[in-house]
């Protein structure tokens, strides 16, 4: 619960926009790229389209001056002026057809006879095959201006309307003639998208200019060129669906994969690596629970207990830390952080109580580590507390080494400290490896304290146990006490037995222990 609540805290939440934003930006740059590309080969098709049409309407003009040439009868005469109108009627792009006689134009399909005939005015241009061209020439019969081109007898005039089924928002266009020889370029529709020079050098280009993508394409058989252009803001728009489309699936997956990533960053980390923060932060505490005397009932000691409060509030078992520190090596900090901690807190009720005892955990690395030793000098010489006061609890598995284990107790106990076997009954010692182990308590492991009362076998071996203990001189305290029947049980034992457990008193924080103790 805690964990979701953290997933969701603002720095996520503002991780996975900013990434989501970001992704965004360069979806829809990416997006903006792909438009642009789209936009491209529709341009592409586009002036591909104007050449072909370009393409055909010189072929038409050339077809038709061949045609016109051939003079029926008189120049402009009946015959003449029938022959050329059937030559404009069939043609598709070509809106007249004149006689030109004496270089000036005399007659057309459209006109009729002129007298006196048109004197036309110098050229634009003039072809490698010698045929005169006017870009934008003005028309006799309207003011419409359009491309007249002359050859020989006869000339034509291109339909001003040939490319209207063609104007395409938003492309622009226009169209070249081109000469090669003189090096220019006529336009003969549309403005002037792009520097002359592109066109003259008869290349097939896409290029960029300013705020346009440009497409030139120039004709192999003819001297004409299409060029067409598009604004690149234009360009985009008709695709702006998939740019933001880019950009909204930009924005999920950036989101998405720093959600991951902060999942990932939030995956715990090892427990023992979180241990090693958790002793430098102050997340650790220890409580205390009493151990008394089941004849009296008087507090003849206290286990002392660690605690682990994780930054996100949850406890951990310390069963499962110590094992996982002791997996990592780092199971002695925790009882150095134990033994200071203890001296500091309970120094003044044992200074004050000669007789009582303080149990602290170890572990058994402990007993191999000289530096333990050392810390237990530093602890306790000179701080008043006297080393019976601090008794030292081992389980079964610490001892598991007997060559190790019997030397260490030997040595602790030579210190001064009593040496408690912890959770008795449930590790590999026997009663027979007791002797040798020669520690001074046995800890009934309340496995044996649960079966009192419950005619389990376990039960039966207790009072075996205990008179075991009795024959080597161990006092005996009798764990996980829960009940009046299991305090009853030991309370009338033969030996004298010491208790532990729920019973009696819960592990709690020093100050309910002075209270226990000043009612105890
Ligand atoms: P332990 O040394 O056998 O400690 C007794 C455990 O039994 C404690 O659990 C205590 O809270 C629990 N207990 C006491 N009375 C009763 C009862 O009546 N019924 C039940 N069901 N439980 C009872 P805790 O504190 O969870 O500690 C578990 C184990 O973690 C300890 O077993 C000990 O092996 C280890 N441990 C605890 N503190 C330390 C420490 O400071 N250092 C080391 N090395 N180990 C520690
Ligand atoms: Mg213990
Ligand atoms: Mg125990």
């Amino acid at each position: 619960m805690r964990r979701s609540v953290r997933l969701l805290d603002k720095r996520a939440i503002l991780v996975c926009l900013i990434a989501g934003l970001v992704a965004g930006a360069l979806g829809i740059i990416g997006g903006r790229a792909t438009a642009l590309s789209l936009a491209r080969a529709d341009l592409d098709g586009y002036t591909a389209t104007l050449l072909a049409r370009a393409e055909s309407i010189v072929r038409e003009t050339v077809d038709v001056l061949a045609r016109a040439n051939q003079i029926k009868g008189v120049p402009c005469g009946p015959s003449d002026l029938r022959h050329l109108r059937i030559i404009a009627f069939k043609a598709r792009h070509i809106k007249d057809v004149g006689r030109i006689v004496e270089q000036k134009l005399a007659c057309s399909s459209l006109l009729g006879v002129l007298s006196p005939p048109y004197i036309q005015l110098p050229p634009d241009m003039v072809t490698a095959d010698g045929r005169k061209v006017w870009a934008n020439a003005p028309l006799v019969l309207t003011n419409e201006i359009a491309l007249v081109v002359e050859g020989r007898n006869a000339n034509v005039v291109i339909n001003p309307a040939a490319y209207v089924d063609l104007i395409q928002k938003p492309f622009r266009y226009s169209l070249a003639i081109v000469n090669p020889a003189k090096g220019f370029a006529l336009l003969s529709r549309g403005a002037r998208l792009v520097d002359d020079s592109f066109i003259v050098a008869r290349k097939d280009v896409s290029i960029n200019t300013g705020g346009d993508l440009v497409r030139i394409d120039c004709s192999m058989a003819y001297s004409v060129c299409a060029v067409a252009a598009l604004n690149r803001g234009e360009a985009v728009s008709p695709h702006s669906v998939s740019v933001l489309g880019f950009g909204a699936l930009g924005f999920i997956l950036g989101g998405f994969s720093s959600l991951i990533g902060f999942l990932l960053h939030l995956k715990p980390k090892p427990l023992a690596v979180r241990l090693r923060d958790a002793l430098r932060s102050n997340q650790l505490s220890m409580v205390f629970q009493p151990i008394v005397d089941l004849h009296s009932g008087r507090m003849v000691s206290a286990e002392a207990l660690i605690r682990w409060t994780d930054r996100d509030g949850c406890a951990i078992p310390p069963d499962v830390f110590v094992s996982a520190a002791e997996d990592n090596g780092t199971a002695g900090e925790i009882t150095e952080y134990v033994l200071r901690h203890v001296s500091r807190i309970a120094g003044p009720l044992l200074r004050d109580n000669p007789e009582l005892v303080i149990t602290v955990n170890i572990v058994a690395a402990d007993l191999s580590d000289p530096s333990f030793y050392g810390i237990l000098e530093q602890t306790f010489d000179g701080s008043g507390i006297a080393r019976h006061q601090i008794g030292l609890e081992l389980t079964e598995r610490s001892v598991a080494q007997p060559d190790v284990a019997v030397a260490a107790i030997a040595r602790l106990r030579a210190l001064g400290h009593p040496v408690y076997l912890d959770d008795f009954g449930t590790g590999y010692s026997g009663l027979a490896q007791l002797q040798d182990l020669n520690v001074d308590v046995l800890k009934l492991d309340r496995a044996f304290t649960n079966s009192v009362g419950t005619g389990s076998v376990t039960v039966s071996i207790v009072p075996q146990i205990l008179e075991m203990a009795t024959a080597l001189g161990l006092r005996v305290v009798v764990e996980g006490i829960e009940t009046d029947t299991q305090y009853s049980y030991f309370a009338s034992a033969p030996n004298h037995c010491y208790g532990q457990g729920w019973a009696i008193s819960r592990p709690h924080a020093y100050e309910a222990l002075l209270a226990f103790k000043a009612a105890h």
